[in-house]
């Protein structure tokens, strides 16, 4: 049985939107038992706090976006991946625009913050949802299922005809693999998508400080890649933050081919969706999170 952590002290950061080009501060604060991740516009008046939970999804286009109307954050995934590496239950994010900064398109600037902070032990349980049977989802050539295990677990494969690319695979078992090895992939696009990108109003803060730039044949970036398999960790690490969306620690193996935040929000809404897909262990009588009252209620 393991305990929920939070953030030692109070983080702040500034960086660039992706989609906005815009400098938007960021606060990373401890929160107490049982909050969860939950996302706060500071720059609107009154804004209502965003859980970060798959119920809340509105967008994965390009990124995973939470919440509606004006009142929503875009861009959250390499921040809650961050926060899974650590296993922060608990925290509360005020974003002061509509999206999380892409410093450099990885997670490593959140994971130097927490590392600066410190992890905080609380005093509840920490409920671990519980894979209890296979779930799978299939769209167009991408391919996702899940599977019981007794640890979180993400088996990742993609396949481009590319130089640089090609087929590559990877593991991530929490506990066993370093976080920090898939943290500091960075996001990738490809040169010949940019233009278009741009006539839709969207990465106008992009640059080759923010993501890896693929050409027809090669790297645009001129320091080249971080790793050999810099991509599929970068899948991974995708996956990682859009799992915590679940809203709890998992318990399961996953298995994606070509993935990405479509495939993840689908797959996790499929298996919240069945009450026979899985069970909550762990939790004490008072935690009451919004997963919980859904499972109750079957
Ligand atoms: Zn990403």
């Amino acid at each position: 049985m393991s305990l929920q952590h939070t953030m030692k002290k109070t983080v702040l950061m500034e960086g660039v939107g992706l989609h906005t080009g815009m400098p938007i501060k960021l606060e990373i604060r401890p929160a107490q038992d049982n909050f969860g991740i939950q996302f706060t516009r500071s720059d609107l008046t009154k804004a209502q706090p965003i859980r970060a939970s798959y119920e809340n999804v509105t967008n994965t286009r390009l990124a995973t976006t939470l919440g509606t109307g004006k009142n929503f954050v875009s861009t959250v995934e390499h921040l809650m991946a961050a926060l899974a590496g650590f296993g922060i239950d608990n925290a509360h994010i005020l974003v002061g625009g509509p999206e999380v900064p892409i410093f450099d398109g990885s997670s490593a600037p959140f994971v130097e913050q927490i590392k600066r902070s410190g992890v905080e032990t609380q005093q509840m349980n920490r409920p671990t949802l519980v894979i209890t049977r296979r779930v799978e989802l299939k769209i167009a050539e991408k391919w996702a299922y899940v599977e019981p295990s007794n640890q979180f677990e993400i088996h990742s494969t993609i396949e481009w005809d590319h130089p640089m690319v090609g087929f590559q695979e990877l593991s991530y078992i929490e506990g066993k693999n370093s976080f920090d090895e898939i943290a500091r992939a960075r996001t990738f696009c490809f040169a010949r998508d940019i233009e278009s990108m741009k006539t839709l109003g969207l990465i106008r803060g992009g640059s080759l400080d923010c993501a890896v730039v693929l050409s027809e044949t090669g790297c645009l970036n001129s320091d080249g890649l971080r790793y050999n398999d810099e991509l599929v960790r970068h899948k991974v690490l995708d996956a990682i933050g859009d799992f915590k969306l679940a809203g709890l620690q998992i318990a399961g193996s996953f298995r994606l081919h070509r993935s990405g935040h479509d495939v993840h929000y689908q797959l996790l809404k499929a298996i919240l969706k069945d009450r026979r897909n899985y069970e909550i262990v762990g939790a004490d009588q008072a935690t009451e999170l919004p997963l919980m009252r859904l499972a109750a209620s079957y």
